[in-house]
Formats: structure tokens, C-alpha cells, sequence
């Protein structure tokens, strides 16, 4: 295959193939892997090519082998970790802009939706007051929010430390259910993970208040500086939505940053039986949610917003440099209309937080919420939270089940139980190693105050009711079966 150019060939007959291939891939027709793993990995294995295939040969590849041996996370019956498979929209969006806006700056059209996209992720999820900047996922969006939270306490001190590190001891208070990405941004921040303190949880695995000022308390009498208080809207484990109104004033009584990670949560505020449950939201310093988790964007999607993004500049800043700077009119000197995308960098996200180079993320937020609206967003939520509803219904009257939490978001943690089990732990453990091979239902396991528990988490854009049903009778089918055998 030596034609010149073959390389950027025209793309419409390849992605008419590829469509084909991943509509027919979403259709989860064959188990797991359509060939066995070993038989893949054997297609699949060789040296490095010295000569290319072609892109016929690719796309073949591509949609003969590696494809329909794909990860199972898009299946409507995944409900093991938050994450998803992207929505058609999304899957169109960020197809468009790998080719027509390949980096989110310059004044391109892309550039302009990305920010609208924000305002609009921020008014969808009531923190309107808000401004925002996209990254790749909950773990960089905490990051972001928290070098804002870590620049500001530092700042009141009279002491930058983005520019000069950081010169005493601190402090990030956040519950035992946070996820560990907090920690990992206690240690990329330069205050080590061990300056998180984890705040005792009550029976709900919410956030308890009392031990919360206790702990602030005898870090102040310390000379330790807090950083940030950090509560979820939506724990990972179960869903729990820390008591944010009364953090939130706990934060404003102490002075302390207020950042509330959404990442899986926040969009549940859609759900208007839920209203109380997220009042407090409006005292965030920061909050993050990740579109490529509860509302079907392709992976790498996440947002922080703060009130204030001039505080990540200085957080985040590399300093100007002449390859960047040099290559775009000064507008305020030159006084020059901006009439090429050339003319500016457009809004400067990369200024914002840890990433220059980046995709153009809001352009899949504008496309899934354009698609279907607000409402369209409400109706997915309500439905997978009635999800997890109707099971935990079903759980707590049903006598071979155990309800072990009463979910608040689309989590719903319960296990299969009968007088003759012994170990009930083990017993769920071996069940649930059976289900997840028929592959039609794939829940994770957790534990709920040291009990094993099934946990299935209802996000996925092609879940629908039907399937909590399935579920339950899979789950009674086998447990019943492993006590007989
Ligand atoms: C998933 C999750 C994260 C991490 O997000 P990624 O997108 O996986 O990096 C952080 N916080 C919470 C509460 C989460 O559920």
C-alpha cells in the first residue's frame, strides 16, 4: 500500500462502515467477547508494521475484530461503575470536532458553543452564579476546583502558592465516602494526601457536622490552615448527597472554600423530588460534574466551575510564553477588529487549569442538550432514579432480598438472602460472579456497613425500566439455584 496521501483519503464511505459496525455492536447480541479473549489477543498480537495495510485493511480490523471484542460498559445492563456509552449526539459532536476544531481555542465557532455549553451545564444544574472550564474527568475536575480552593486560602494569607509552593501545614475536610481523587489532589497540590481528614459518616453515608467543626476547631488551635471543605452531591458508593446547607454554613462561618463534587450527583438536582436535598448548592465556591457520567457523553468529559475563573489563571498559569502569546494580535494595542480566527485565542481555557492541548468538550454538552433539552435530561434522570426506586421497593417486600440502602439517586444497594446461608457475604459474592457471566445484568459489588452488597447504578442513556425486573428475577434465579447445588 504505497499511494501518496492515502492517509487523508475521504472519510464518508469509511464512516458509513463504521456506523454500521458500532450499531450493530450496540445491539449486544453475542456474549462478552464475541471471540474468546485468547483468540483476540492472538488476531491481534504482532510487531511493529513496517509496511501499511491501508485503511481498508484498518477499518476491517476495526470492525471485524477489535470491536465486537469491546468492553461491555455500553450495554444497558452495565450498571457495575458510573460511566457510560456515549449517546449518538455525543458520538457525532466529538467526531465533528476531531476534524473541524481539533483544539478548543481560536475564535471558531467551537470555541464559542464551549462556553455556552458552560452556561448552560451550569444553569441545567442550578449553579447558574457559576463560571466554568471543561477537563478530561472528575479526578482532573477536583483537581482544578481544589488548586482554586488551595490559591485562595493561601492568597488571604498574603502568600501565592502556585509561585512560591506552599509554606505550612493544611487541611482538606471531606467525608470518608469522598472519592480518593481528593486525596490524589491533596498530593499533586503539594499538601500530601494525608491532609485530608476524613469526616465520619452517619448510617446514610452522609457527612456528619459535629466532627466536621470539632476537626476544623483543633486545626485552628494547631495553626493549620484549612484549604477546603469537600462535600458530595452523590457519593460513589451509594449516592448519598452530603447535608450541603449545613456544610455550606459551616464554610461560610470558618471562611473556608465550599467545593461540592458532583461528578456522578449534581444533575440529579433535575429531579424535582430531590430539590431539598441540594439546597445549599448555591454556597459553593466550586463544584464539579461530569457530563461523561450521568448525562451520556463519551468518556473525558467532566466540568469544574467556580465563581471567579480569573483565581485558576493565577492557580494554574504557566507564565506567557512567545510561542503562544506571540501568535495572536494583541487586540488591546493594536486596537485590530477580530475578524480572522486567527485575530485571538478566544476564551483561554487553557489558562483555566492543568491542560493546554485539549478537544473541544463542550461541542458533545451542546449537542446532547440540544438534542433533547432540559426536559429530555429530566425525564432520563427521573426514569433511572424510579429505577432504582422500584428496586429497592421490590428488595425491601420481597423475602429472599435485603434491602441494605435507601437509595436517594440511581444507586440501589441490596442483597439475595435465605435462613440457611451461612456466610452471606461469600454467598452474594459467588452469585454475583455468576450473574455478570450471563451478561445480561452486570451490577458491582460493594459494602454497606461491612455487608456485601450488589449495587447497581442506573445511568446509562439506553437503560430503561423493564431491566430492573430482569434483574431481580436473575439475581432470585441464581441465588436460589446456588443454595440447591
Ligand atoms: C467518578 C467520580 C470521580 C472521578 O471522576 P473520573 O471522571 O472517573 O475521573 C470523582 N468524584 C466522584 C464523586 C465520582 O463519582
Amino acid at each position: 500500500m504505497s499511494k501518496d496521501h492515502a492517509e487523508t483519503g475521504n472519510l464518508q464511505p469509511h464512516l458509513n462502515k463504521l456506523g454500521a459496525a458500532l450499531d450493530n455492536y450496540l445491539k449486544f447480541e453475542h456474549p462478552d467477547a464475541y471471540f474468546s479473549i485468547n483468540e483476540w489477543q492472538t488476531k491481534l498480537d504482532e510487531a511493529l508494521p513496517q509496511t501499511g495495510v491501508g485503511i481498508d485493511e484498518v477499518l476491517k480490523i476495526l470492525t471485524d475484530t477489535i470491536i465486537p471484542n469491546g468492553s461491555p460498559v455500553p450495554n444497558p445492563g452495565f450498571t457495575s461503575f458510573i460511566t457510560t456509552g456515549a449517546t449518538t449526539a455525543s458520538t457525532l459532536a466529538s467526531t465533528a470536532s476531531s476534524i473541524a476544531s481539533p483544539q478548543r481555542y481560536l475564535r471558531t465557532a467551537f470555541n464559542y458553543v464551549e462556553e455556552l455549553s458552560l452556561h448552560w451545564l451550569a444553569e441545567m444544574c442550578g449553579v447558574k452564579h457559576l463560571q466554568g472550564i471543561y477537563s478530561s474527568g472528575g479526578s482532573v475536575a477536583n483537581l482544578v476546583a481544589l488548586g482554586g480552593a488551595r490559591q485562595w486560602a493561601f492568597e488571604k494569607q498574603g502568600h501565592d502558592p502556585a509561585l512560591h509552593g506552599i509554606d505550612r501545614a493544611t487541611r482538606i475536610y471531606a467525608s470518608h465516602e469522598c472519592h480518593h481523587t481528593i486525596q490524589r489532589s491533596g498530593g499533586v497540590l503539594g499538601l500530601g494526601r494525608r491532609a485530608i481528614k476524613a469526616i465520619p459518616c452517619d448510617a446514610g453515608g452522609r457527612m456528619q457536622t459535629e466532627p466536621l467543626v470539632e476537626a476544623i476547631e483543633s486545626d485552628l488551635r494547631e495553626g493549620i490552615l484549612p484549604v477546603a471543605i469537600v462535600a458530595n452531591a452523590g457519593s460513589t458508593n451509594t449516592g448519598a448527597i452530603d447535608p450541603l446547607s449545613d456544610i455550606g454554613k459551616i464554610a461560610q462561618q470558618y471562611q473556608i472554600w465550599f467545593h461540592v463534587d458532583g461528578a456522578f450527583g449534581l444533575p440529579g438536582i433535575l429531579d424535582e423530588r430531590l430539590a431539598d436535598h441540594y439546597q445549599g448548592i448555591e454556597m459553593a465556591d466550586s463544584v464539579i460534574v461530569d457530563p461523561h457520567k450521568w448525562l451520556g457523553a463519551s468518556v473525558g468529559v467532566a466540568a469544574t466551575f467556580v465563581r471567579d475563573r480569573e483565581i485558576l489563571n493565577r492557580a494554574f498559569t504557566q507564565e506567557p510564553a512567545d510561542y503562544l502569546e506571540g501568535s495572536a494580535v494583541d487586540i488591546s494595542e493594536e486596537k485590530t477588529k477580530i475578524e480572522h480566527s486567527l485575530d485571538d485565542f478566544g476564551i483561554p481555557y487553557f489558562d483555566y487549569g492543568v491542560e493546554l492541548s485539549a478537544p473541544c468538550r463542550g461541542i458533545v454538552v451542546w449537542a446532547m442538550i440540544k438534542e433533547i433539552g432540559v426536559a429530555g435530561m429530566r425525564d432520563r434522570i427521573v426514569r433511572h432514579n424510579d429505577m432504582a426506586y422500584r428496586l429497592a421497593d421490590i428488595a425491601r417486600d420481597h423475602p429472599k432480598l435485603e434491602l441494605l440502602d435507601t437509595p436517594t439517586l440511581s444507586i440501589c444497594c441490596f442483597r439475595y438472602r435465605a435462613p440457611e446461608i451461612k456466610d452471606l457475604d461469600q454467598f452474594n459474592q459467588r452469585l454475583h460472579r455468576q450473574l455478570i457471566r450471563e451478561n445480561t445484568y452486570m451490577p458491582s459489588t460493594t459494602r454497606i456497613n461491612g455487608q456485601l452488597a450488589l449495587r447497581p447504578c442506573f445511568v446509562g442513556a439506553r437503560a430503561e425500566m423493564y431491566q430492573v425486573d430482569g434483574l431481580v428475577e436473575a439475581v432470585i434465579r441464581i441465588g436460589d439455584n446456588l443454595i440447591n447445588n
